[in-house]
């Protein structure tokens, strides 16, 4: 995580990775404004660019070549990204509400999530239809129909609803896709019905006639029906029916059509046309609350109505980037002028696309060739990114700040450059506590519910306390997700001991600023680490918070367990014959080495963070109760680390298989990529305790038995015999990719106790 010396001053936030916000995250890339953090907001990591959409439909793209990585279009922009569903905005605290994270606090807020179909109006379309948004979903649909057309021989009938652009263009694409599917396999494409449904007497009604001309003929050719004046009202399984009564039998149905706003803007007070999309001025601010905004399909502009377009998001993008940084500098804002006409180039799905622009018409290969260039050009923008250099130090002196703000702005610039140390104020951390709510334990006598100097807790007769503690710096910039690893992380020891968590201390640091700011991550950070402590029978009980030039917390955690020590597991303890289990795959040093040099998809990323909040707590009963002879958690000194303790302390030697290491999507890639965490050097030193480790330099995955692991999966040793059961039971307790590593050998006469296998 980048520290700068400039404090926050003020928060963007976004609501949504749509054209519009990529363009934003891009231009503050470019040109940061000292002191305004950004944040983005949105469900897709992989946000998709319409244009090329149908392009990737039709085969000619990949996955990759039509997303926008989001995670890592944030980082290069020095932005926060937020992977989660924007449920609602309290306007009122200004903050916005998500579906799985507390509250999100905004000074000024842009909001670009696309359209939404609407399906309530046609009976049976919610359950029965496949709308092409979000895109996300559609694809997994797409994908399952082509599997289920290329695998299963037989006729299949597909409906698209919508002759607009978009209907008519993926029609013309899936047709094309299929059909060649079929056609490498030996089989008829004719197998293949096609049915486009168009409520309008014709299709392509907002284009020229020409080119409503060129498309009728294509889809002709084609041999796809059209229906014309034929709006689609009602909808069973495998059937729908229009208007007229007209029935069709089909095995898909594809809804490209009535669009309208997401349900929950309707709850925020903000005004909306009649298909609730926000109003809009020309400043693209909603009609009713100057501090936020809207671009894109989900805006709808007051004086000059435009047509749901890509090309008018994209198009957004700077006007709104530069009345986002007016609004927060106190300037007069610019009107955004749409343009009157615009250019739309539409494919036919054979790398031939037709060129629409009021009364113009152009057709050919070239046309798509010119396409191909446009689309590839806009994603270069936002895929070939390279670190940039770190941004203004400046303390944002720019940014309009009150009298109050201004002497915590002053402050808070001295105590950075100063070093810091100093406590966290009183109030403001009272304030960020308010809403932390630990759980209430009996045995904890005193403690954050009746606060005093220290915290006083019972220990039950017949327990002994089992002690640790963990402390690290922010390698995230996402306070309340930190928080929940960083407890993860301090409660996995507990657990490999076998023992029971019940009280935890906390220790934070946290960049000196704007108080409201510093409250904000206080509360971010520690309602994180509640949410799993809590979950883990932990009670939170007290701490000390203080600053400084990063953000960092620790935690030390009091855990119960039989004072005859019958259940404790310890590192020694492995017998000859035992068989070696990993509970959780590793990687996660080299993806966050990789993730700062923007060189990890944020896709690996994101399910790096899901892993490092699974719990070992599970784990911990199911392998007592399956014999485990040893077990220990998988931290900072990496696999191999931590197998050569447990080796060393249960006098014996360990094989483990290279092969069978389970390992988080993308960690092969950057360590083949040469990328390493800073801790690697440290934890290589520990390959004299490998026989013949030479033969195994070049192995690919080597190096990650000496990566770090933060919140890493338990590592122990069961008999042979209760293997199957206990490795079945993990994978159901939620450990998919529990895993048999290696088998634990009798101590033979070589000095290194680890042999590996290929
Ligand atoms: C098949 C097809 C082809 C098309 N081809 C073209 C074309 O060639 N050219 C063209 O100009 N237009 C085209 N369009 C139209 C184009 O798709 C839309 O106009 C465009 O995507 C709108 O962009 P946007 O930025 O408003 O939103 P979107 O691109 O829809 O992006 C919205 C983003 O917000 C996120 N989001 C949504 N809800 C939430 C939430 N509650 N919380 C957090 N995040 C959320 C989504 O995950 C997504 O990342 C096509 C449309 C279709 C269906």
């Amino acid at each position: 995580m980048e520290v700068t010396g400039s404090p926050v001053l003020r928060d963007v936030v976004l609501i949504g990775g749509g054209h519009s916000h990529v363009g934003v995250l891009h231009m503050f890339a470019m040109k940061p404004l000292p002191g305004v953090r950004l944040t983005v907001i949105c469900t897709d990591t992989d946000t998709p660019y319409s244009g090329m959409l149908p392009g990737y439909i039709a085969g000619h793209y990949s996955f990759d070549d039509v997303h926008i990585d989001l995670r890592r279009l944030a980082e290069f922009a020095g932005a926060r990204y937020y992977r989660d569903e924007v449920i609602g905005i309290d306007r009122a605290t200004r903050k916005v509400l998500c579906r799985n994270r507390p509250p999100v606090a905004y000074d000024a807020l842009s909001i670009n999530i696309g359209s939404t179909p609407q399906l309530a109006g046609v009976a049976g379309a919610g359950e029965h239809v496949v709308p092409v948004k979000p895109i996300r979903r559609f694809n997994e649909h797409w994908l399952a129909l082509l599997a289920r057309v290329c695998n299963h021989p037989g006729a299949t009938t597909i409906a698209i609803v919508g002759a607009g652009a978009g209907g008519v263009e993926m029609t013309l694409a899936m047709q094309y896709r299929l059909r060649n599917e079929l056609l490498a396999r030996g089989r008829n494409p004719d197998e293949l019905r096609f049915h486009l449904f168009s409520a309008a007497p014709q299709i392509l009604t907002t284009h020229n006639p020409r080119v409503r001309q060129a498309f009728e003929r294509v889809l002709a050719e084609r041999g796809v029906v059209v229906h014309r004046a034929a709006e689609v009202v009602q909808v069973a399984a495998g059937r729908l029916q229009t208007q007229a009564g007209e029935v069709l039998e089909a095995d898909e149905i594809v809804w490209v059509t009535q669009a309208g706003g997401a349900a929950w803007l309707r709850e925020t007070g903000l005004a909306l046309d009649d298909k609730g999309f926000i109003r809009v001025r020309t400043t693209l601010q909603s009609e009713t609350d100057p501090l936020i905004f809207a671009a894109g399909d989900c805006a709808a502009m007051i004086d000059h109505p435009l047509e749901k377009a890509g090309v008018f998001a994209v198009r957004m993008g700077k006007p709104l980037t530069e009345n986002l940084r007016r609004t927060i500098l106190r300037q007069p804002l610019l009107d955004y002028r749409p343009q009157q006409r615009w250019l739309a180039l539409i494919s036919t799905g054979d790398r031939h696309a037709i060129a629409s622009r009021g009364a113009f018409y152009a057709r050919g290969d070239l046309v798509w060739r010119w396409k191909d260039w446009i689309d590839r050009r806009f994603m270069r923008k936002f895929t070939e990114l390279a670190p940039l250099a770190m941004g203004n130090d400046q303390p944002g002196a720019a940014i309009p700040l009150d009298e109050r703000e201004q002497t915590q702005a002053i402050s808070a610039v001295a105590m950075r450059c100063g070093g810091c140390g100093a406590k966290v104020g009183a109030t403001v951390l009272s304030r960020a506590l308010a809403d932390v709510h630990p759980l209430e334990r009996d045995d904890v006598l005193i403690g954050l519910h009746a606060p005093d100097d220290a915290a006083v807790v019972r220990v039950p007769p017949g327990k002994a306390i089992v002690q640790t503690v963990d402390f690290f710096r922010a390698f995230i910039d996402d306070p309340w997700l930190f928080g929940r690893i960083a407890a993860n992380h301090a409660l996995g020891d507990i657990f490999a001991m076998g023992a029971e968590a019940q009280s935890a201390t906390a220790i934070v640091t946290v960049p000196p600023g704007l108080e409201s700011k510093v409250e904000d991550t206080v509360f971010q950070m520690m309602a994180g680490a509640v949410s799993v402590l809590s979950a883990a029978g932990c009670a939170l009980v007290g701490g000390h918070t203080g600053e400084g030039r990063e953000l960092a917390l620790g935690f030390a955690i009091n855990g119960l367990i039989d004072e005859t020590l019958a259940d404790v597991m310890q590192k020694g303890g492995m017998r000859p014959g035992d068989v070696l289990i990993l509970t959780k795959p590793i990687g996660t040093g080299t993806l966050f080495a990789a993730h700062a040099r923007l060189r990890a998809a944020g896709r690996w990323i994101d399910a790096a963070l899901e892993s490092m909040q699974v719990s070992n707590r599970a784990a911990v009963p199911c392998l007592t109760a399956h014999g485990a002879t040893a077990c220990t958690d998988l931290t900072g000194f990496g696999l191999l680390g931590h197998l050569v303790e447990m080796t060393r302390a249960s006098g014996v030697d360990a094989e483990l298989e290279l092969s069978a290491l389970p390992l988080l999507d993308g960690a092969l890639d950057t360590v083949a990529a040469g990328i390493l965490s800073s801790l690697q050097p440290a934890n290589v030193r520990l390959r004299r305790a490998l026989r013949d480790p030479e033969a195994f330099f070049d192995h690919p995955r080597y190096p990650l038995l000496f990566d770090p692991q933060t919140a890493g999966g338990l590592l122990a040793s069961v008999p042979a015999e209760s293997f199957d059961a206990c490795l079945a039971e993990l994978r159901g307790l939620g450990y998919p990719q529990a895993v048999r590593v290696g088998r634990i050998l009798a101590q033979g006469e070589a000095l290194e106790p680890i042999r590996l296998i290929g």
